[in-house]
């Protein structure tokens, strides 16, 4: 039986691993945390759980080869229950409110009545919206796998995305908002995702959850991480946790294994082992991989630019405090923006502010009780402030507090029948997301492409080594849990076909 050696257990490595077990495949995978997931996840504090990823997961609509790859790795399916989201999120200024609701029609006729003179615009958005709902994520097979008919067979199934690609397509989310008169309308759009998006990536991401099929599992991140997990176990594969990976061993044009780490989490037994493969999957960070585990002249070209062009496909991460409040907020739902009294976060000066009620899951909040959590969006020179601060663990720490008591004290501005009830569970930065899962700049999604960059697709296959592959969200922006999936999926396809 050939043996793949898997790095790290995110949402792609444990989809490589699913497959390749399905396909009888020895596999193993050695993640260096203590729980499997990676990026996807939460953590406990004081009885609450930190749910820190899913906010809307693309495939939970019945019938798409998305939603059938989720039921095949164990992430839905199985009795799964789905939290059917409500909205996209709120925005609030001046006293007005706006919802993207799930309903689209609902959005369409408060936006109409909000703004009576965006008429226009407004009716083009959300027919664009309605158009974008064909949008799919492709996971049959690799780009560089697809012959002429089955490019055909993609573009008739999604002929709607067409649409909106020639109104929204070369804009940005900036100029998007321009479009319209409103100042409420003009400050929701690019309240929600940071500059640089481009306006379709707006349109579709609502359109996910018009279309019902953005919604949240049961339990959330950790919980959809977890079933993973046990899904590749059950089928014989062998997950190795707190077992950071050094290098990969290289010999000629082929892998022959790994090596793991020798100092840092890892259990005595594990340290300095190698381990033999017939191939090697690297499902870790992309940057990591490729500056780490193998030598940087193996970095495919296309990646090599992703990572070079700061400007034209940026990352970004964040700053978030979770927030335990005693009773509930029932006036509060889901995902809400608002204005605050300014504040420095990182480099950025914000006066906005997102908040989110975790309340659709019970499970996350002591009986009665209530988990906010706090975000702001962070850029990579953000990323290389938190950086230089944590060089002096007591700044850094010293900081963290003073930020989160100053974002308490505007939660509380903004709500203040939580005062006196509200206390800090936790703050993370993007400190937290480098050193967790060795990411890139902090970043927990992938690139950013901008309005003027082409965007690309990277093969998860490098030159020169005909035995290992890359599986990761990094090979197609903007990542996100589908891409990484699929690339996990893609990875172990490439594996079967070079066997056969
Ligand atoms: C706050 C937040 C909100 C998000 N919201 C959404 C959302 O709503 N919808 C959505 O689709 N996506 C969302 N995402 C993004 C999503 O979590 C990621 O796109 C996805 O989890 C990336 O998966 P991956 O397998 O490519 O990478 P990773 O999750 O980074 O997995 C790589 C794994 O490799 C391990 N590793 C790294 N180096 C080594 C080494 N040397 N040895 C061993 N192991 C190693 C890491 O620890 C990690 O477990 C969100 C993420 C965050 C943090």
């Amino acid at each position: 039986m050939k043996k793949v050696v898997i790095i790290g257990a995110g949402i792609s490595g444990m989809t490589a691993g699913i497959y390749l077990q399905k396909a009888g495949f020895e596999t193993e995978i050695y993640e260096k945390n203590a729980v499997p997931g990676g990026q996807c996840t939460g953590w406990k504090r004081e009885g609450y759980m930190i749910d820190n990823c899913i906010h809307w997961l693309t495939g939970t609509k019945e019938g798409s080869g998305l939603n059938a790859l989720w039921k095949e790795v164990g992430a839905l399916g199985d009795g799964v229950e789905v939290y059917e989201k409500e909205k996209f999120f709120s925005a609030e200024l001046d006293g007005e409110t706006l919802t993207l609701w799930r309903d689209k029609d609902r959005t369409r006729k408060e936006l109409l009545a909000l703004s009576p003179e965006d008429e226009a615009e407004i009716n083009q958005l959300m027919d664009m919206v309605a158009s974008a709902e064909s949008m799919q994520v492709p996971v049959e097979k690799p780009f560089d796998k697809m012959s002429i008919s089955d490019y055909i067979k993609m573009g008739m199934s999604m002929a709607e995305m067409g649409k909106v690609m020639k109104l929204y397509g070369g804009m940005d989310i900036k100029e998007l908002a321009e479009r319209f008169k409103h100042p409420l309308i003009k400050r929701a759009i690019v309240d929600y995702m940071p500059p640089g998006y481009q306006a379709y990536a707006f349109v579709v991401s609502y359109a996910t959850v018009t279309a019902g099929n953005g919604d949240i599992p049961q339990k959330g991140s950790l919980a959809m991480a977890l079933r993973m997990a046990k899904r590749y176990q059950d089928l014989g594969g062998k997950l190795y946790l707190n077992a950071p990976v050094e290098k990969v061993i290289i010999n000629g044009k082929k892998a022959e294994g790994i090596v793991l780490a020798s100092k840092g989490e890892i259990e005595e037994d594990l340290q300095k082992r190698t381990v033999k493969a017939d191939y090697v999957i690297c499902a870790s960070d992309a940057n990591h991989t490729f500056t780490k585990l193998l030598d940087k002249k193996y970095m495919p070209k296309d990646l090599c630019k992703l990572f070079k062009e700061r400007k034209a496909y940026p990352v970004m991460t964040a700053f978030q405090v979770a927030f335990a409040v005693e009773g509930k907020l029932d006036e509060l739902k889901e995902t809400n923006i608002f204005s605050c009294k300014p504040l420095t976060v990182g480099t950025v000066e914000a006066d906005r502010m997102s908040v989110c009620n975790y309340s659709y899951e019970p499970s996350f909040a002591p009986e009665g009780n209530t988990i906010l959590q706090t975000m702001f969006t962070q850029n990579e020179d953000d990323y290389e402030y938190w950086m230089e601060l944590v060089k002096d663990k007591e700044a850094y720490q010293q900081k963290k507090e003073e930020l989160s008591k100053e974002i308490e004290s505007r939660l509380v501005e903004r709500f203040p029948q939580i005062a006196g009830k509200v206390r800090i569970l936790d703050v993370w930065t993007p400190v937290t997301y480098h050193r967790y899962c060795n990411s890139f700049h902090g970043a927990y999604m992938g690139f950013i492409v901008t309005k003027n960059a082409k965007n690309k697709t990277v093969a998860g296959k490098i030159k020169g080594l005909s035995n290992v592959f890359i599986a990761s969200q990094w090979l197609m922006g903007p990542g996100g849990l589908p891409t990484a999936a699929s690339m996990g999926k893609f990875a172990a396809q490439r594996i079967v076909d070079a066997k056969r």
